[in-house]
C-alpha cells in the first residue's frame, strides 16, 4: 500500500482523509503539479515548483512554497514507496473553511496539501515506438489554462470522446487553431521547422515544453511559436506532444489522417533523447 503525504503527515493511502468542505472538493479550488521520477530521481523539479507558486499566486491562495521542504517531502515519498520510475502528484487547495461559501475563507485558513506517488514506466514505453492517434475536439475549457488547476473535467471528457472515436487522446481546437492536448502540449514539424502554439492564457506553460524547445534551439532546429490549424497538422511531416511523464510522444495520426510516414519522426525522437539526457544530468 502506498504511503501518501497529507498536511504534514506520512500515512497509508487508506488513512488519508480530507473534509467534505474542502474547497478542492466543492469548487475545484486548488492547483497541482506532476513531477516525473526516473531512476529514483526527480526531473525538472525547480520548474514545477516555480509554476506551482505562480498558479497559487494567480488564484490568490496565500501559501509560500518552501522549495527545500517540498523537495524533502518528494524525496521522502520516493524513499518510502521505493519509487524507481513514475510520478509524484502534488495538490494544494484553498483548504477547509468548515462550510460551503463562494467567498474565499480568511487568508489564514490552512491550505490542504496532498502528495502521492504513481508507479509507471516512463522510459522505453510502447508509445515511444508505436506513437499515438489523436482526434480534434472543440476546446471548451475556461480562459485561464495557464494556471494548473485541478479543474480537469473538460480534458477528461475530451479524452473519453477521443477514446470513443478510437483514438488515444484529443487535441483541443479553439477558433480553428489547436491549443494543446488534454494533458500535453502539441507540436507539428514541417520542412524541419518545429511549430507549437505560443504561450498565453490559452495553454498550460509546459515545463517539458520549455526544456524541449531549449533542446531544439541547442540543436540549431528552427522553432516557430504560433497557432496552427488541424489542416496544417494533417499535412505536417511529423507531430508530437510533450508532458512531464510522456517526454515527447510521437503522434502518428490526426483525425484519421496519417502524419508523415505514419511512424514516429526523427525530430521528436532526437528531442526525446536530448531532453532525457539533459534532464537526467540535472535530476535531483
Ligand atoms: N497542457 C496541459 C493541459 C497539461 O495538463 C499538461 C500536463 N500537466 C501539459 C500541457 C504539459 O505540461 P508539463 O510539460 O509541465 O507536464
Amino acid at each position: 500500500m502506498r504511503i501518501v503525504y497529507l498536511n504534514g503527515e506520512y500515512v497509508p493511502e487508506n488513512e488519508a482523509k480530507i473534509s467534505i468542505f474542502d474547497r478542492g472538493f466543492l469548487f475545484a479550488d486548488g492547483v497541482y503539479e506532476v513531477t516525473t521520477v526516473v531512476d529514483g530521481k526527480l526531473i525538472g523539479f525547480d520548474g514545477h515548483i516555480n509554476r506551482l507558486q505562480r498558479s497559487l499566486d494567480e488564484l490568490k491562495i496565500s501559501f509560500d512554497v518552501d522549495t527545500a521542504k517540498m523537495l524533502a517531502i518528494h524525496r521522502e515519498l520516493v524513499e518510502r514507496n521505493n519509487l524507481q520510475e513514475g510520478m509524484i502528484y502534488l495538490q494544494i487547495t484553498r483548504g477547509n473553511p468548515g462550510d460551503r461559501d463562494f467567498a474565499f475563507p480568511p487568508e489564514d485558513t490552512p491550505v490542504t496539501i496532498v502528495l502521492f506517488t504513481q508507479t509507471k514506466q516512463v522510459v522505453g514505453t510502447a508509445v515511444e515506438t508505436k506513437g499515438l492517434k489523436v482526434v480534434t475536439v472543440e476546446d471548451l475549457r475556461w480562459g485561464r489554462r495557464d494556471i494548473k488547476t485541478v479543474q480537469l473535467l473538460y480534458p477528461s471528457l475530451a479524452k473519453m470522446e477521443a477514446k470513443s472515436r478510437g483514438a488515444d487522446d484529443a487535441w483541443l481546437v479553439q477558433d480553428g487553431q489547436v491549443t494543446e492536448g488534454t494533458s500535453n502540449n502539441a507540436y507539428i514539424v514541417k520542412d524541419g521547422t518545429i511549430i507549437t502554439r505560443n504561450l498565453s492564457n490559452d495553454i498550460l506553460h509546459g515545463i517539458t515544453r520549455g526544456s524541449v524547445l531549449e533542446c531544439a534551439r541547442s540543436l540549431q532546429m528552427k522553432v516557430e511559436e504560433r497557432p496552427f490549424s488541424p489542416q496544417e497538422a494533417y499535412e505536417a511531416d511529423e507531430a508530437f506532444a510533450t508532458s512531464a511523464s510522456g517526454f515527447t510522444n510521437p503522434i502518428i495520426e490526426i483525425d484519421g489522417h496519417t502524419v508523415g510516414t505514419g511512424k514516429p519522426g526523427p525530430v521528436g525522437d532526437k528531442l526525446r533523447s536530448l531532453y532525457l539526457e539533459e534532464n537526467m544530468k540535472a535530476a535531483v
